[in-house]
């Protein structure tokens, strides 16, 4: 067993899949078919929003997001200093200024009283958003993140890239599905191989607000429009005599080309329908490696066991972390890092950012490791895991 590498993720991909990618490679449609339709509705669905956009990849739908929501060069916005850097590059794309609040570190999510302090310390209309992540999979309470969104009159974007079928309990005691749009103005998705829906590259953009739906439909598309009641030139200028001619569309703001083809939302579509068994299977992977740990003395804290969670990762943070990521390593284990805190990278650090900034985050990095979570982790790869680990802190 020790021959087969164990990676921290992996994708899943089932003959049907095969399948369903086939036959839209033999369709007439390989890019701006009825797959990208089919697929944007049955995730709505699936999330429980209103609208869905599927875009090239996560970062194209934050770029999107950024600018349907007109991040400007001074914007100031927040976000979370232990996340993929996507969440905080989608503002430099537009201009904007990020700022980087601190993690709890029960939850390892944005810490809501260190993004008030940031709000407080500074006049009213300085900062414009928040993008709060669902990191590892747990959902941020996004509840508690509007009352405050709503006092300094800022947006959100929830990035959901590791959440999709993740939830929080809300004061009323319902079930908010991240990404719903309930308490967001934007969410997020990425559909990259080692996110829970593979299409290779891929993201979804989700809404309940129609004027940005609109928005992010043309944007996503050079900023193209055809809708005849939109237009701004003539019907003359166009080439028409009662109306405008069939060719006609206007390009009216600039956007881009993020659009996802037929073939990678086929894909999407057929994943989809195995997302809530593979949440299932992550969820009793990590009740097993809970009970596995828990009281352990190498473990400072672990993901746990947390309702709602949608386990991307599952989480230790552990003293000695080299010297288990490499002996993990000499035995075929390959977890992974989340993250190295994003104020600290070089290129943020330009910003003014240095160590000590983000007490708990960098805390947070000196110990985290993600242990291997997909639901086709067998249980006795998982024990393998498991032993490899308790044997390198007692032999
Ligand atoms: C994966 C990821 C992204 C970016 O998604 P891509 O599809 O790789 O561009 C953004 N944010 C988070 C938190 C992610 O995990």
């Amino acid at each position: 067993m020790a021959n087969n590498s164990i990676p921290y993720g992996r994708q899943h991909i089932t003959d049907e899949d095969i399948q369903a990618v086939i036959e839209t490679l033999r369709s007439d449609y390989l890019t701006q078919g009825p797959k990208i339709k089919e697929f944007e509705e049955s995730f709505a669905t699936y999330i429980g929003a209103k609208y869905a956009v599927a875009v090239a990849n996560g970062t194209a739908a934050l770029h999107l997001c950024a600018m349907a929501l007109n991040v400007e060069p001074g914007d100031k916005v927040i976000t979370t200093p232990i996340t993929f850097a996507a969440s905080a590059n989608c503002i430099r794309y537009c201009g904007g200024e990020v700022v980087f609040g601190d993690i709890n570190p029960e939850t390892y999510l944005l810490d809501i009283n260190s993004v008030r302090d940031l709000l407080e310390s500074s006049p009213k209309g300085t900062y414009k958003g928040i993008v709060p992540v669902d990191f590892a999979g747990r959902s941020i309470d996004l509840e508690v993140f509007k009352a405050l969104a709503e006092e300094y009159n800022l947006w959100i974007v929830e990035d959901a890239c590791h959440a999709p079928g993740g939830y929080f309990v809300d004061t009323q005691g319902n079930e908010q599905r991240c990404g719903n749009g309930n308490f967001a103005d934007l969410a997020i998705f990425s559909f990259h191989p080692v996110k829970h829906i593979a299409s290779g590259e891929g993201g979804m953009i989700t809404t309940n607000d129609e004027k940005l739906y609109y928005k992010l439909l043309q944007l996503r598309t050079h900023g193209i429009i055809k809708q005849d009641n939109l237009y701004t030139n003539t019907i003359e200028f166009a080439g028409g005599d009662e109306a405008y001619p069939s060719w006609y569309m206007e390009m009216q703001t600039l956007g881009y080309n993020y659009r996802l083809t037929d073939f990678q939302a086929a894909l999407g579509i057929s994943q989809l329908k195995r997302a809530d068994q593979g949440i299932k299977r992550r969820r009793e992977l990590a009740k097993r490696y809970e009970n596995a740990f828990t009281g352990k003395d190498y473990i400072k804290r672990q993901s746990g066991v947390v309702e709602g969670h949608a386990y991307h990762l599952y989480i230790l943070e552990v003293r000695d972390r080299l010297g288990l990521y490499n002996y993990l390593r000499s035995k075929n284990i390959f977890a992974q890092i989340h993250y190295i805190p994003c104020h600290l990278m070089p290129y943020y650090r330009q910003f003014g950012c240095k160590e000590g900034d983000r007490p708990h985050s960098e805390e947070y990095y000196r110990g985290c490791i993600s242990l291997p979570m997909y639901p086709t982790l067998s249980e006795e790869e998982q024990e393998y895991v498991i032993s490899t680990i308790h044997q390198y802190f007692h032999g």
